[in-house]
């Protein structure tokens, strides 16, 4: 037998318009059901080809299918971080409470700090990509990555549990070629209680996960 499961695009925990002003409708409503939907989809197509290929139905350039892989299904996953990282004004924004802020002060030397780095990361990211507060699972610690694409530089083992889309399709209907602004308005929306949800659950399960 030969099978894989194929993935689907979640809902949005929200409505399009819900992070108004900072992201308007039109750029989450694109963003979800044509950019996501079509990462979901490419990862699909790289598992058909895969079984296909198992059968012995076609040849395939392994290479090929399995960097379309990467890049889809990391695609998906990045993304399916992203949209309940974010929550309407009011409910999001402000500052992390708990564990994260506990972590970041400790690490960090305050928000402030983190936040000034954190942006940064953001907004060089050379092309498109994501920055990403990831938790290490050897030391508890938050790291920060910046990621190209959706797949390249992100390193092993480490745990997403914040992460900014920088991809032009993220912000362009909205800020034109104005990363930064589009960077610095994204903390209004910020979900903080999602990302300490995020941070509990990696911190209960990654070191087993890692390290049986
Ligand atoms: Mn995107």
């Amino acid at each position: 037998m030969v099978s894989f499961q194929r993935y689907e695009l979640p809902p949005l925990p929200y409505n399009y318009d819900a992070l108004e002003p900072y992201i308007i409708k039109d750029i989450m409503e694109l963003h979800h059901k044509k950019h996501h939907n079509s990462y979901v989809v490419g990862a699909n197509a790289a598992l058909e080809k895969l079984e296909k290929h198992l059968k012995g139905e076609i040849q395939i350039d392994v290479r090929a299918v399995m960097r379309d892989f990467s890049f889809n299904y990391a695609g998906h996953i990045m993304h399916t971080i992203f949209w309940p990282n974010m929550a309407p004004p009011g409910k999001g924004g402000g500052t992390p409470g708990g564990r994260v802020a506990d972590l970041i002060d400790k690490q960090f030397g305050g928000f402030e700090k983190f936040k000034a780095l954190f942006s940064q990361a953001a907004k060089t990211v050379e092309g498109v990509g994501w920055a990403v507060l990831a938790v290490d699972p050897i030391t508890s610690e938050l790291r920060i990555l910046q990621v190209e694409k959706h797949n390249l530089l992100m390193t092993a083992g480490l745990v997403p549990i914040l992460v900014i889309d920088v991809w032009e399709h993220a912000y362009y209907l909205q800020y034109k070629n104005d990363r930064a602004s589009y960077v610095e308005n994204w903390w209004n929306v910020v979900n903080w209680s999602d990302v300490e949800r995020r941070l509990e659950k990696a911190l209960n399960n990654a070191k087993p996960m890692y390290f049986p």
